[in-house]
């Protein structure tokens, strides 16, 4: 593929139910057979009411409608509602049972709200630019760690009985310019066009959507920018080329809201089904659609074949039925309608007949699970003179506006100059029923040793201060430092500081405290410019934890949890070593002018520090443990020792994920993991794969292909099994269009982080 250009790919093809929805779809084409016209129309066009998106009731056929709600991390609109660890964390946990308990929790909410569709997970952003403003609702740079957050999040969910949507499908790496500028009714400038490479797309941006598509994701949210000049959701290339035919997706393509563009020409490229109905991208205006009645005038007037209406609405109803959401599904909870600003009472066309339970409790026992989540999710960087765990102190001064309550208070975060941060903003974030502070959770857990607690919350004022002068009547045996980063949809962030002067409130508490700890609570990469200061003893990156925050946090730092999160990408020594920042400006006018080059191709997070051998402060995959590690014994093998393997995957019959071969594993890498300290904690084994030098340029020094998440008492040892499939051991060929393992000796290393490799092995599948 070249730039600035995305080929034409039709028609769009059918769904076939392959991969285990063989009945779902027979039922989903009995009902299209009983469908008018007008109701077909209905079936693919939102409504507003009560829920983010709406699908209209048809009664005649018991068919109740569709809630669709956000998001990632929480059913938003919501009240009693848990609101979960952010993907970033999620990400940093790097554990698999952590991300699918997660999933299913969510599920069982969403479910008992009356809400058939989570609009989550999130795999684009994927996070080519760590200023990005959406990183934090998707998991990491790395397509690999995020391809398995996708796939474990989503079996997950669908477990519980709700449809997962993998979003934002694809390269919507920035916020910027996402959507058209407009001026007096008219498009005065296009949305920015994300412009890759096939090679690029299928490495990065296209591989963790190939695991959603793997684990059966019932839908996929088309993204709001242009791809290689083409708009998100009227791209035929990538809805019908990469998405459907290539990866053999089964479910249905929905708009971004307000990411239509078209009607037919949206349709013809894939769209199934037009969010939230109305058009216009701020400000709705309903009543007036692509879709809707311009779908039955097309089929009407010959333009649209009645079929590809049908396989859209078969397309929609397969997983409904595959998911078992025709029987015994719980009713909209009313209160839905009320909390709805985006879609409010005033806005709707059509009654809705709400019945059921207002403001049900979903939350079941989840509140301990996401402490526990929280907790897994933490990354120790630093930790020097035994400053962590803490040992009773009696005496801990608290600092910093992340460390309290918000004072304005509102469910949904914001960017306040007051509160302790534990989601970003937007539609990703959640309506918190309650938060529990680090403050309040440090009061709580430090009664328990008879503790003086003393705390400064106001940034300006702890900068600016001489922090020796506040304590009485001496110092402090710890002090703790808050510090948060926002960042929200439809914004990126203009700096990888700490917000709010943080990183002067650090430098002013260390220059008195010899003893002090800083908690970041961040959307994701943050620069940490003290992180070499001498006082400076410990540092723990607890990104945006969830509800249970402050007790997730205390269970860290006593000493009760072992941290065992690790870095899902790279903390550089300065921002300014980051590339492929987003574009925010462009110098021209021109209609069509916004353009975003992925120029450093496959060079993004690890991949280009390690490319260019650049020091980093801390590297992908890096966190340290309150006990240590050691590694010894590794071992690869192929998994059928007789098989031949050939460089390009057998052809066989597309399944959702694409070509089947394609996730077969060719060899098992076996490594014992020993924990040589005191205390029980979790190991991180890491694998790394290096091509070899058949590959072609551009390939990555090192790339993440598998990793463990190992539980072990003092002493004690376990065997880490890493199964590397077809994939994991290929580049994608422009030229044969094909996933190919390159000749020669590839090498394996397997280490506690991308810089920390310890144990080595080569295989040589294709000589
Ligand atoms: C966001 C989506 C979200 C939708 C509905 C859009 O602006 O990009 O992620 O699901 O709104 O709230």
């Amino acid at each position: 593929g070249q730039y600035g250009q995305s080929p034409a790919v039709y028609p769009s093809p059918n769904a076939t139910g392959s991969g285990g929805w063989e009945a779902g779809l027979a039922k989903a084409k009995d009902l299209v057979s009983k469908l008018t016209l007008e109701e077909k129309a209905l079936m693919v066009t939102g409504y507003p009411g009560p829920c983010v998106g709406n699908i209209l009731a048809i009664p005649r056929l018991g068919f109740p409608g569709l809630c669709l709600q956000d998001g990632p991390l929480s059913i938003r609109v919501a009240d009693y509602a848990s609101v979960f660890a952010a993907g970033v964390s999620v990400a940093a946990s790097w554990d698999r049972t952590l991300m699918y308990e997660r999933g299913l929790a969510m599920g069982e909410e969403f479910r008992d709200k009356g809400s058939q569709i989570l609009l989550g997970p999130v795999a684009g952003p994927l996070g080519r630019s760590a200023y990005a403003g959406r990183n934090w609702e998707g998991f990491s740079p790395d397509p690999y760690l995020t391809g398995v957050a996708m796939e474990e999040t989503i079996n997950g969910i669908q477990k519980a009985g709700v449809q997962a949507t993998a979003k934002h499908f694809i390269a919507n790496e920035q916020e910027t310019q996402r959507n058209p500028s407009w001026v007096n009714g008219t498009i005065s400038q296009e949305a920015v066009s994300a412009n890759l490479d096939d090679r690029t797309m299928h490495e990065l941006y296209l591989w963790p959507f190939a695991n959603a598509v793997h684990a059966k994701v019932a839908s996929v949210m088309c993204s709001y920018q242009r791809i290689n000049g083409s708009y998100g959701c009227q791209n035929s290339k990538v809805l019908n080329g990469l998405l459907k035919t290539e990866l053999g997706f089964q479910g249905y393509v929905m708009s971004d809201w307000g990411g239509t563009h078209a009607g037919v020409a949206a349709i013809e490229a894939g769209l199934d089904m037009d969010m939230p109905g109305g058009q216009g991208t701020y400000g709705m205006r309903w009543g007036t659609s692509f879709f809707g009645g311009n779908v039955t005038a097309a089929v009407n007037n010959g333009t649209l074949d009645e079929s590809r209406l049908d396989d859209m609405i078969v397309r929609i109803m397969t997983p409904y039925y595959a998911l078992g959401q025709d029987s015994d599904f719980p009713t909209v909870d009313p209160s839905t309608a009320d909390l709805n600003t985006f879609s409010p009472r005033s806005t709707w066309l059509t009654e809705f007949n709400l019945t059921g339970e207002s403001s049900r409790d979903v939350r079941g026992d989840h509140a301990d699970l996401i402490r526990e989540q929280g907790a897994a999710a933490m990354v120790l960087l630093k930790n020097e003179k035994g400053a962590l765990p803490l040992k009773a102190p009696k005496s801990i001064a608290v600092f910093g506006n992340d460390a309290g309550d918000i004072v304005s208070g509102f469910y949904n975060q914001k960017n306040y100059e007051y509160g302790t941060l534990s989601a970003g903003g937007g539609s990703g974030t959640g309506r918190f029923t309650y938060i529990v502070t680090p403050l309040e959770a440090i009061k709580a857990r430090a009664a328990q040793d008879k503790a003086l607690v003393q705390y400064w919350l106001n940034n300006t004022e702890i900068a600016a201060s001489d922090i020796n002068t506040l304590w009485v009547p001496k110092r402090p045996d710890v002090c703790l430092v808050f510090l948060k980063t926002w960042a929200e949809e439809a914004a990126d962030r203009t700096h990888l500081e700490s917000d709010w002067h943080g990183d002067d409130v650090v430098e002013s508490v260390a220059s008195a405290c010899s003893n002090t700890i800083v908690i970041t609570h961040s959307a994701g990469i943050n620069t940490l410019p003290w992180a070499d200061h001498p006082n400076v003893t410990a540092i723990l990156a607890a990104h945006y934890p969830g509800q249970e925050s402050g007790n997730s946090l205390v269970d860290v730092l006593y000493g009760d949890v072992n941290p065992s999160g690790r870095l899902p990408y790279t903390i550089a020594l300065n921002g300014s070593d980051y590339n492929a920042p987003p574009t925010t400006a462009i110098s021209t006018t021109g209609v069509e002018d916004w353009q975003s080059w992925f120029d450093e191709k496959l060079e993004i997070d690890y991949r280009y520090f390690d490319a260019h051998n650049i020091s980093v402060r801390y590297e992908f995959g890096f966190g340290l443990s309150y006990t240590t590690f050691a590694l010894s014994d590794i071992q690869a093998a192929k998994a059928d020792e007789k098989a031949t393997i050939s460089a390009a995957p057998p052809a066989q019959e597309i399944q959702p994920g694409g070509n089947p071969a394609l996730w077969e594993t060719l060899y098992t890498v076996e490594v014992t993991v020993r924990n040589t300290g005191k205390v029980k904690g979790a190991a991180v084994p890491q694998l790394y794969v290096t091509l070899p030098e058949s590959a072609p340029a551009g390939t990555p020094v090192r790339q993440l292909r598998g990793f463990d998440k190992v539980s072990l008492k003092p002493g004690r040892s376990d065997t880490v099994n890493f199964q590397l499939m077809r994939r994991d051991l290929s580049y994608w060929d422009i030229v044969s269009q094909e996933w190919v393992i390159p000749s020669g000796e590839i090498k394996l290393s397997v280490g506690f982080s991308s810089r920390d490799l310890q144990q080595f092995a080569t295989i040589t599948p294709v000589s």
